[in-house]
């Protein structure tokens, strides 16, 4: 379950400092910390075992979407220009007070991918000694290649063979990005889990049969197919389209394999 972080949980510790010192960090450093601040958050999941597989783990939502997808549960992350929840330093100084209780953070959206700002986030992170989780749906392969060598796990969205892609995201094109994505994904070794969510007329056992061999083709061999519920959609006319029980293909081409509801 996730929520905006409450003002408990993210207002920093007043910390006394009675002697003014200049600070003298690397310029690097500082530039650094400048890149991260600029991040956009939409909330923040202070503990989940749910969101990062056998790690305790912080989430943090990305404010802004490129995509549209009718089953979105999180609408109110998908636009970029909505004023964030909580910014980049309350996030981290929460981080910060969390060492040696969490594992791992997960840097979920929204589109983590989306923002220029994520990269430097990421190596804040990892300074701190976090695992680093990703969620992505893969519509900046650049952006993907360019975090990569700093995340130690992915749970990639492939929502359908590509050529039907923008019946679900709703952006022409969004197809070829996603599977370059995980591409990038496979090619680099990554611990990768790829999911479906599949759209109602995207569903029959022979659609999902034909997307798991592209799948397995490619390289994948950690699958979860995802039924969405009927709740908080982005378009709540698919409520009455949402099967009752997804029907799974016969043929399976995967070594581990999962079905569950988001
Ligand atoms: S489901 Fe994911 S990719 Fe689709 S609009 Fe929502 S956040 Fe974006």
């Amino acid at each position: 379950m996730t929520f905006a972080v409450q003002a408990a949980e993210t207002t920093p510790m007043h910390v006394p400092n009675p002697v003014q010192r200049p600070s003298f960090q690397p310029r690097g450093a500082v530039s650094k910390a400048a890149a991260a601040q600029a991040l956009r958050l939409g909330g923040l999941t202070p503990m989940t075992t749910a969101d990062y597989p056998g790690e305790l783990a912080a989430t943090l939502f990305c404010q802004g979407c490129p995509w549209r997808c009718a089953y979105c549960h999180n609408a109110h992350l998908v636009d970029a220009a909505d004023e964030p929840a909580l910014d980049w330093s309350e996030a981290r100084e929460f981080l910060v007070r969390r060492r040696g209780l969490l594992d791992a953070v997960v840097f979920s959206g929204g589109e983590p991918t989306a923002q220029s700002a994520l990269p430097a986030a990421i190596a804040e992170l990892r300074e701190l000694g976090y695992k680093i989780g990703l969620h992505t749906g893969g519509p900046y392969p650049r952006r993907l290649a360019e975090v990569l060598p700093l995340v130690d796990w992915v749970g990639l969205d492939i929502k359908a063979l590509p050529s039907d892609y923008s019946l679900v995201t709703g952006v022409p094109g969004s197809g070829e990005n996603a599977w370059d994505s995980l591409a990038l994904a496979v090619e680099s070794g990554i611990a990768l889990e790829v999911r479906t969510t599949p759209l109602p007329g995207l569903d029959s056992p022979a659609y999902l049969e034909h997307l798991m061999q592209e799948l397995a083709a490619v390289g994948v061999s950690r699958y979860a197919l995802q039924q969405c519920r009927p709740h908080s959609l982005l378009e709540a006319e698919l409520r009455e389209r949402l099967p009752t029980q997804l029907a799974i293909p016969d043929a399976m081409p995967f070594a581990h394999f999962e079905l569950r509801a988001i």
